[in-house]
């Protein structure tokens, strides 16, 4: 249980005062979650992103041009928009001894402008002067205050990340109620680190990244952020010590047997495995025979074949007599699996099943029964599979797809469904080696470097939405000779709603073109639905598949071999390559277009151009993290590392080898965190929300 003193800052942003009914959506839509709202937490650690200096910079005359300045000075004159000329601007002309300045407003209501600059008094203005006509103007001043309304402001306004409707001002103001909702909490880092880094303490830093007293307090080198940065790579190594540490604790078992469904397997897969699958085959095959457990990584980029290895490391497990489990991270990818699979196991005399959310009723109930006393090997499905009424009579090996959109907590959670259970972690985001550190801390690795024979090369081109039309009319030539197409729609905001409008919309258009030839497939289909979409394009009774991102993991079609990505700008490099790795699976030549609105910004440019240049998944990679950071938005999380709302791998790389040092150093030692500083630990996990960690403690 999490200790009460951490309760306020769980408490939900709603509990904090001024937070009203209508600003709570908004702050759960910036820092909430599907299944939780924004809390308190939250708040505080989504830190400014700049700052503005509004300290008084002097008179009127010195204000710098087009930068932004606070002046005092008297209002002097207010010059309504002439009568039947609403559209006009509203004026109000300030001077002080040494010149003028009008202030312009637009759409401006004249009662409120007399109450917030009367005449004759002498208000504080914020904003960008500029020059119009020989003149100085200033449009919408950020801020008119009287003179207590200037004292009380802080000299440096922090500037958030924001959604529609929020504004920086109310953040801050929201922050700072949450700032003193901050319990006192014993410090957690090593006495001599924390000195020799001059670190603050954990509430104080926090205080000083929200009030900034300079500009350059908000750099991502300011010693406040990176002491924050470092507590949480320590929480997250400090989890995965703790993780391995039981896992030495909890011996494994033996999970593979005489080798000869494994070679049944290899006889009816419909391709000869390449050199990198029997490899890595091999490593998960010797650590499942050896009785510690395994926990793998199987990293392979798109189309490298990372589910023929699963399927081999599965019939090991059924070879011991136990079950296995594949855990997909969508339905369609669970569906997929499983067909693909069934016919596998079905040949070399295995049982398997699907379970998602969506099997109901008596479906399920078989399936239930089947896990439980054994007559199912192989039970493919979503994270449904790790609910708690799911019970396998000898759960052995768990695989689990695409990794990236799980965490400790669900592999804690699978880890429990069996004895020694045996992990294997599959992902084609390649993950560059600070990453893969930071995720996995010392997870063995296995890599499929190869592709399978037979690949073309898939050109990429980059082509501008003013031609939609001839790309269509290429469409409709590939497809008149066989091919298939994917057309991907754009992420719109951040709302679903509005990318399914989009791909409507689009399925719509390209209807007209082609008939009861294309199909559409969005996330906000019924199940049913969807699969019926996945079924019509696999069959190949669509041609056009028009969807949302929601194809991006895993589906596998190998005769689709054009991809068209709409608003490709909009979306960042390691997507562009997962979606990509849905083409170039089959024998012929595939083509990409990346279909753009310009004019390009240098971000998207430059990641255009790295798309064109290269099929490589790690080169694309690390060119994506050089390209984070810069590019990264206004209002999307600031962490450049998933699962990490803080850490910055390109600045805080450097502190990760000794958060994972000062980790093992502690598990080593007080292994069940009852030291003073161990107790201080505890609150970090929870701080931090690594706390499935904690658990272990208890149960080891
Ligand atoms: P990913 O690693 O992206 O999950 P998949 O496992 O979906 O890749 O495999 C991609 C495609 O390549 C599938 O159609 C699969 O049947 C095929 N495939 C896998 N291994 C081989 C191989 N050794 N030779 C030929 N095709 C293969
Ligand atoms: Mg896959």
């Amino acid at each position: 249980m999490r200790p009460s003193v951490l309760d306020p800052l769980f408490a939900p942003v709603s509990s904090l005062p001024g937070v009203g009914p209508k600003s709570v959506q908004l702050y759960d839509r910036l820092l909430g979650e599907t299944d939780r709202p924004a809390r308190v937490l939250d708040l505080l650690f989504h830190l400014p992103q700049a700052g503005i200096d509004r300290s008084r910079s002097g008179s009127i005359l010195d204000a710098p041009i087009g930068e932004v300045a606070t002046f005092a000075a008297r209002v002097v004159e207010h010059r309504p928009a002439p009568p039947g000329k609403s559209r006009a601007p509203y004026r109000v002309l300030l001077e002080d001894e040494t010149g003028d300045v009008t202030l312009v407003f637009f759409k401006a209501d004249a009662g409120r402008m007399r109450s917030i600059l009367p005449v004759g008094e002498i208000r504080y203005v914020s904003g960008k002067i500029e020059l119009w006509e020989g003149r100085r103007q200033m449009v919408h001043p950020d801020r008119v205050m009287d003179r207590r309304a200037f004292e009380t402001m802080p000299a440096i306004e922090a500037v958030y990340g924001m959604t529609e409707g929020l504004s920086s001002r109310m953040l801050a103001r929201t922050a700072e109620a949450a700032l003193s909702r901050l319990p006192k909490v014993p410090e957690w880092q090593d006495a001599a680190w924390f000195a020799k880094n001059g670190f603050p303490p954990f509430a104080d830093a926090l205080k000083a990244l929200h009030n900034p007293d300079d500009v350059a307090a908000i750099t991502p080198e300011n010693v406040a952020r990176r002491r924050l940065a470092y507590d949480e790579m320590l929480a997250s190594q400090l989890a995965l010590a703790l993780v391995r540490a039981q896992r030495k604790r909890a011996a494994g078992r033996v999970n593979s047997g005489d080798g000869k469904l494994v070679n049944a397997l290899t006889e009816v897969l419909p391709f000869r495995l390449t050199g990198s699958q029997i490899e890595a085959g091999a490593q998960i095959r010797a650590d499942m025979a050896k009785p510690e457990r395994m926990l793998r990584l199987l990293q392979g980029d798109v189309g490298s074949g990372k589910t023929a290895v699963a399927m081999l490391a599965m019939a090991s497990a059924a070879e011991a007599g136990r079950q296995s489990a594949l855990m997909a991270p969508t339905e369609i990818l669970a569906r997929q699996h499983a067909m693909r699979l069934d016919n596998l196991a079905r040949a070399i005399g295995l049982r398997l099943a699907l379970l998602t959310g969506r099997e109901k009723g008596q479906e399920r109930a078989r399936v239930l029964a089947g896990l439980a006393d054994g007559s199912i090997h192989i039970v493919v499905g979503t994270h449904a599979l790790f609910q708690e009424h799911v019970a396998f009579h000898d759960l052995g090996l768990a695989v689990v797809d695409e990794q990236h959109r799980f965490g400790v907590h669900q592999r804690l959670a699978i880890g429990a469904k069996g004895e020694g259970v045996d992990i294997l972690v599959m992902t084609a985001t390649p993950i560059p080696r600070t990453l893969a550190l930071t995720w996995f801390g010392d997870m063995d690795v296995s890599v499929l470097r190869e592709k399978p024979a037979g690949r073309q090369p898939i050109t990429t081109r980059a082509v501008s939405l003013d031609r939609y039309d001839e790309v269509v009319g290429a469409v409709g030539r590939a497809i008149a000779v066989g091919a298939q197409v994917y057309w991907v729609c754009p992420l719109v905001q951040e709302s679903e709603t509005l990318d399914v409008a989009a791909a409507t919309d689009r399925f719509n258009d390209l209807r007209e073109a082609f008939r009861e030839r294309v199909g559409l497939l969005h996330g906000q289909m019924p199940g049913r639905e969807k699969d019926a979409a996945m079924a019509r394009f696999v069959a190949g009774e669509t041609a056009v598949l028009v969807s949302t991102t929601v194809i991006e993991v895993g589906v596998d079609v190998p005769n689709a071999s054009v991809m068209v990505i709409e608003h490709a700008e909009r979306f960042g490099l390691a997507q562009l390559h997962q979606l990509r790795g849905r083409i170039g699976r089959g024998s012929a030549a595939s083509t990409c277009i990346l279909l753009y609105k310009g004019p390009l910004g240098p971000v998207a440019e430059a990641r255009i151009a790295i798309m064109r240049e290269t099929e490589d998944g790690f080169r694309i990679a690390e060119e994506d993290l050089k390209l984070r950071g810069e590019g990264e938005v206004l209002g999307t999380r600031q962490s450049g590392m998933p699962g990490f709302r803080i850490a910055r791998p390109e600045i805080d790389g450097d502190l990760l080898g000794a958060a994972r040092d000062d980790a093992r150093l502690v598990v080593e030692r007080d292994p069940e965190l009852i030291s003073t500083r161990g107790e201080a630990l505890r609150l970090l996990l929870y701080i931090f929300e690594r706390d499935a960690a904690v658990r272990l403690l208890r149960a080891g």
